[in-house]
């Protein structure tokens, strides 16, 4: 009954998954749930769903009318394998169709459902049966993302509902399979796990087809792994036999960078322009070695934030590795020389597609095209390659070792995005793709030391290392009362989530304990409010979604969103010490210096008085204002010091946000309007309650008030060098100099948002209490 294309047909047949059709179907027929491990490209995403189809999984009338549901990690893989198994099946893409949270192509006759982790978590919050699906498919288990593992869980009970219900064969009831899939065998937290699955279920292992990979180490590990990429790329290209390669870098700018670079010197054009001997190759793109260099944040990760149940991650300016140092003496200039060497041995020319989340899916799709003739496929991918999706003709690796990482500073209960080594099992898993077609190699741009030493074995699995505040809402909202009794595949921290249900009770998210026994009812707290109900609908920390559900007063709402937008994606200043590297380096001379100090300090502190610089959040909302009536752009960035990227997600998220508020059930005048008019007193004054009431556990007290006891304590001119106490934090803190509070006299009492530890415990996004 099913139609595949003849190329189909036959790339099909080398898939080692294919082989295991009937093993796999027999022992999803007799178990409820089941695990499948197989080596990336074994064919695991794109066949079982197609095993389960033919077997008349999602065909209305059959014994398993429901749905084929697979959840991905990312959207990129989401909307790509919906769209080749619909390819591979001769089916349209609504009958094979993905969800994305703002984007879809279900329809009432989807057979195949792909959708990320968090649409089907955010699914169950309504349908906690999951009525519509008769097996679920949960795929790149082994990545340990906060969603999969909470979905898991929740799974095994809505698996029990549904047998139940099927054996007392409750109207039309069917019963839900769960197959759980993952490209390591590392699968024990899911299958000896007791609480989870009381019977282990099957593990069903995929032989792996992979072909030797010898491992290249860097001698030494140098920080600049973005030209240290573009140089290996540049030698294997010109000196190695065909066969793709695949670079490993950590985001988007880098990956753009890159690919504009490697074009530029290695291109079609630039091929024929050598060959012509006519035009002087110049020195190619001037994306400066700073701005390569630099961890902004990436727009990506905030995407996939929104899509699931993580909170909106924070920018932070990311860590800088100077490890073993020694290489990184070349700048540029004297790396586009050497590359124009190079470039002169060859004659064919590199095709360059860049992958991450965000490009757009057809270009995304680039990578499955067959590279035009007389060129070498070069593949620039943040992680995504790793074990989303597999690249055909991939024989050369390049892996910087790095990746952006969600972080999270416990102290503080903020989280960044951060680049930092990957695990050892994720090296191997890099090194892994230049072994699916052939014998391959994989250049590491690290040392085999620094691998041996620094290298975790395992990447941690996501519980362990984000705040637990936002989901442990969103389980509140699907009725899981008792948090500390869900079977997680890997427990989260007995401390961490006291803590956050502590919060969420002083955010009046969930009810306390002793308001049930004070109203005569049952003792058990802890249960959601229409709040805290409220507040789930935001995929944002619960902080924020607190200032959103209570921001209505005094037409206050637009700012509320703004205000939250900018903390959520972080702070968008330049700060003092990064103006004389931040900017186009020829303009050293002290006169210029200056110049532009001068112009920083006064711009500084034109956005500082909003509010009379009271408070931080508000420097950001005059200049999230300003830059809104500029229209935007580059210029308006550079003249005001804060970073286009930043600016740019703070708009785009604004207007995310404003549509989760006009689509339910705020439904006031919420409507995105991108130009604000500067906030009245009032409304300034509101914005400082709500920052207060969200944040009322931050709060630092200068210290000569706390050692004195007294009210008037010690007269400051300078809140400099002046140390505060907070709680929980045992020791002294300062506020941090870019503060518009640091130049100021001392406050009595501030909220902080986030604390910074250097040589000292910085806090950071401050606001005064009581102006005096
Ligand atoms: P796994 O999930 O086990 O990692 P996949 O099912 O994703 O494996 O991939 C199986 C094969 O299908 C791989 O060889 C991959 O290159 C190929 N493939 C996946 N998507 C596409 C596509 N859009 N076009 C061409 N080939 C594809
Ligand atoms: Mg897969």
């Amino acid at each position: 009954t099913v139609q595949r294309p003849s190329e189909v047909q036959e790339s099909r047949l080398l898939l080692p998954i294919v082989a295991e059709e009937q093993p796999i179907m027999e022992a999803i027929l007799l178990n409820p749930v089941v695990i499948i491990c197989g080596e990336t490209g074994s064919g695991k995403t794109t066949q079982v769903p197609q095993f389960l189809y033919e077997a008349g999984f999602g065909m209305p009338g059959s014994d398993n009318p429901g749905m084929i549901g697979v959840t991905q990690p990312r959207r990129v893989a989401a909307m790509s394998m919906a769209s080749r198994v619909a390819h591979e099946l001769s089916l349209t893409s609504s009958k094979v169709s993905y969800q994305i949270r703002y984007d879809g192509t279900v329809s009432p006759d989807t057979s195949i459902k792909f959708m990320t982790d968090g649409v089907l978590l955010r699914e169950l919050a309504t349908d906690f049966l999951l009525t519509k699906y008769s097996v679920i498919i949960i795929d790149e288990a082994h990545e340990r993302s906060i969603n999969t593992d909470i979905l898991i869980g929740v799974l095994s009970r809505v698996l029990k509902l549904r047998e139940d219900m099927w054996k007392d064969g409750k109207d039309g009831a069917k019963p839900l399979r769960l197959v759980i899939m993952s490209a390591t065998l590392r699968v024990s937290d899911f299958a000896e796990n007791k609480a989870l699955f009381p019977l282990p279920p099957p593990i069903i292992n995929v032989a792996a087809r992979q072909h030797p990979v010898t491992i290249h180490f860097s001698r030494r590990t140098s920080s600049d792994y973005v030209n240290e990429a573009i140089r290996k790329v540049g030698k294997i290209h010109t000196r190695l036999p065909p066969g793709g390669i695949l670079v490993f870098l950590t985001g988007q700018n880098e990956i753009n960078g890159v690919c504009r670079r490697l074009e530029g010197m290695f291109g079609k054009k630039a091929l024929s322009n050598r060959n012509l001997k006519t035009a002087v190759i110049s020195p190619t793109d001037t994306i400066s070695h700073v701005a390569l260099n630099q961890a902004d944040i990436e727009a990506e990760e905030m995407e996939l934030g929104f899509d699931g149940l993580e909170e909106i991650p924070s920018g932070d300016e990311g860590d800088e590795f100077d490890v073993d140092d020694l290489e990184s003496d070349d700048d540029g200039r004297a790396l586009d020389e050497e590359l124009d060497l190079i470039a002169a041995e060859t004659e064919s020319f590199v095709h360059i597609v860049p992958l991450y989340s965000l490009l757009p899916s057809d270009k995304q799709m680039k990578v499955f095209a067959t590279p035009p003739p007389n060129s070498r496929l070069v593949v620039v991918s943040t992680n995504i390659a790793e074990t989303s999706l597999t690249i055909p003709g991939i024989r050369y690796v390049v892996d910087c070792g790095r990746a952006k990482e969600r972080c999270y500073d416990i102290s503080s209960g903020m989280q960044s995005f951060q680049v930092t080594w990957v695990s050892k099992a994720s090296a191997a898993q890099r090194a892994g793709r230049a072994g699916r077609t052939g014998s391959g190699h994989c250049y590491r741009l690290y040392s085999s030391a620094l691998f041996e030493h620094h290298f975790d074995k395992f990447t941690q699995p996501e519980i362990l290392r984000t705040p637990i505040e936002g989901i442990v809402l969103q389980m509140k909202s699907m009725h899981i009362d008792v948090v500390a009794n869900f079977p997680f595949p890997t427990s989260p921290d007995r401390n961490m989530l006291r803590k956050a249900e502590k919060l969420l009770i002083m955010l009046g998210a969930l009810g306390s304990p002793t308001a049930g026994l004070v109203a005569g009812a049952s003792a058990v707290g802890g249960g959601i409010t229409a709040l805290g109900k409220s507040m789930a609908l935001f995929p944002l920390h619960p902080r924020f979604s607190r200032m959103l559900v209570s921001g209505q007063q005094h037409g206050c709402l637009p700012y509320v969103i703004a205000v939250v937008a900018a903390l959520a994606v972080g702070d968008p200043f330049i700060h003092e010490e990064g103006l004389a590297t931040d900017d186009d380096g020829d303009d050293s001379s002290s006169e210029a210096v200056r110049a532009r100090r001068k112009a920083y300090f006064q711009t500084m502190a034109t956005h500082s008085s909003l509010g009379n610089s009271i408070s931080d959040v508000f420097k950001i909302l005059s200049v999230v204002g300003a830059y809104e009536y500029a229209g935007g752009g580059h210029k308006f960035c550079a003249d005001h010091f804060v970073r286009l990227k930043m600016m740019e997600e703070i708009h785009k998220l604004r207007s995310q946000i404003s549509n989760i508020i006009e689509a339910s059930f705020l439904g006031t005048s919420a409507m995105f309007t991108p130009q604000l008019p500067p906030p009245s007193d009032l409304q300034l004054k509101s914005l400082r309650q709500l920052m207060t009431s969200a944040f009322i556990d931050q709060v630092a007290i200068r210290k000569d008030l706390v050692d004195q006891n007294t009210e008037s304590g010690t007269q400051y001119s300078m809140a400099k060098g002046i140390p505060y106490r907070a709680m929980g934090i045992d020791e002294d803190v300062f506020l941090h100099p870019s503060s518009v509070l640091a130049s100021a006299s001392p406050p009595q009492y501030i909220i902080y948002t986030e604390v910074v530890r250097t040589s000292r415990a910085w806090l950071k996004g401050l606001t005064m209490i009581n102006p005096s």
